[in-house]
């Protein structure tokens, strides 16, 4: 067991630490067209700053970090942040979740900065639905970031597919498809209902979709794709990758599993993706916050993780349908997803 304990027994050891709100997709279900009011430059947290919260947390037990945004490899100087965090007594493994449209770039030099491992996001195999889902982006740089990324040596590459009713979950057994040809590790991740979101589908209808393909056989390996995270895994029969499933939203358990805060590109501690709470670090650190002080704010935060958040699976996904308290203050992008 790692980490700080909460009120409900979870074992809290990773912090999502999102570097940044800027992005250059925007992809229908995280950002409009024409993007979002941007936070202001001086109040994103310095990598200085970012690395100070996470030696506190490393002191209290976390052990995981990933960095993520916006889209992280728009920051510059990214591979110095990791650099920076690999260096942090305690913690074990640090990865990065990406649109893949730079990582042709940057694999090596995020490699050779102590990165362990890399999730895209990919939620089509179209080029020319690529481009509409994402309004902006190129199908063939996020393959070949791939590719590159699994030439560095970092692997397993994860493969996240936010499913789209109506929009690309016609693509479902294309990427099931995927994991018997080659070692993709493809994860369905149920559409979470922020600003603007169209309607999720369950994961046990893609299960349903993909069994018509062979049998998919549990997967508990927690050295591979496995690991301890949220998706439930699978593998058909003689496949090379494997097939997860994240449903935050159809499964009633998920949330007794969450092992994870977060940390906004503007310095707010968020004990829950789907909760407003968050607790401000940045005034803190800017006033030269002892580290003690820092993780009596973290340990405060972990204190106030709520049990469960309130979306109803099978509700309109709208945001007032979906949450008790009204509309979601901030998007994913503003979060860190
Ligand atoms: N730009 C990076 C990327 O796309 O991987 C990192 C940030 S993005 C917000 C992180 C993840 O959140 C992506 O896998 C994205 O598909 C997912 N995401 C964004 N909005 C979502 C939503 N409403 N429901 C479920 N997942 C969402
Ligand atoms: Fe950008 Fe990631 Fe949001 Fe797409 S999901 S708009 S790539 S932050």
């Amino acid at each position: 067991m790692t980490g700080v304990v909460d009120s409900f027994g979870r074992s809290i050891g990773y912090l999502r630490i999102s570097v940044t709100d800027r992005c250059n997709l925007r992809c229908l279900y995280c950002m409009p067209p024409e993007g979002v009011p941007k936070i202001a430059q001086s109040e994103i947290l310095s990598y200085e700053e970012i690395c100070a919260v996470a030696r506190a947390g490393a002191e209290l037990g976390i052990r995981k970090v990933r960095l993520t945004g916006g889209e992280p490899l728009v920051r510059a100087g990214l591979p110095g942040l990791v650099r920076m965090l690999s260096q942090i007594d305690g913690i074990q493994e640090l990865s990065l979740t990406t649109n893949g449209t730079l990582l042709k770039q940057y694999a090596p030099a995020l490699k050779e900065a102590g990165l362990s491992r890399v999730n895209v996001s990919l939620d089509t195999l179209k080029a020319d639905r690529f481009r509409c889902i994402t309004c902006a982006g190129e199908l063939s740089d996020v393959l070949e970031g791939i590719e590159a990324t699994r030439n560095t040596g970092l692997h397993p590459v994860k493969i996240n597919v936010v499913v789209i009713r109506g929009t690309n979950d016609d693509e479902i057994l294309d990427f099931a498809e995927m994991t018997r040809k080659a070692e993709w590790h493809v994860r369905f991740i149920e559409l979470m209902p922020f600003k603007g979101t169209a309607e999720f589908v369950p994961s046990i209808e893609l299960r349903h979709q993909i069994s018509s393909m062979g049998k998919l056989e549990p997967c508990h390996d927690s050295a591979g794709p496995a690991g301890n995270g949220p998706a439930a895994y699978y593998r058909l029969t003689g496949a090379k990758g494997t097939i997860g499933f994240i449903s935050p939203l159809s499964e009633p358990s998920f949330c007794s599993r969450c092992n994870r805060m977060r940390l906004t590109p503007d310095g707010k501690l968020r004990p829950c993706l789907l909760r407003e709470d968050e607790i401000d670090l940045r005034t803190p650190l800017r006033n030269n916050a002892s580290s003690e002080a820092l993780k009596r704010l973290i340990q405060k935060a972990v204190a106030s993780k709520p049990e469960r958040h309130h979306l109803e699976a099978g509700s309109n996904p709208c945001p007032k349908a979906a949450t008790s308290r009204g509309v979601m203050n901030r998007r994913m992008s503003q979060i860190g997803g």
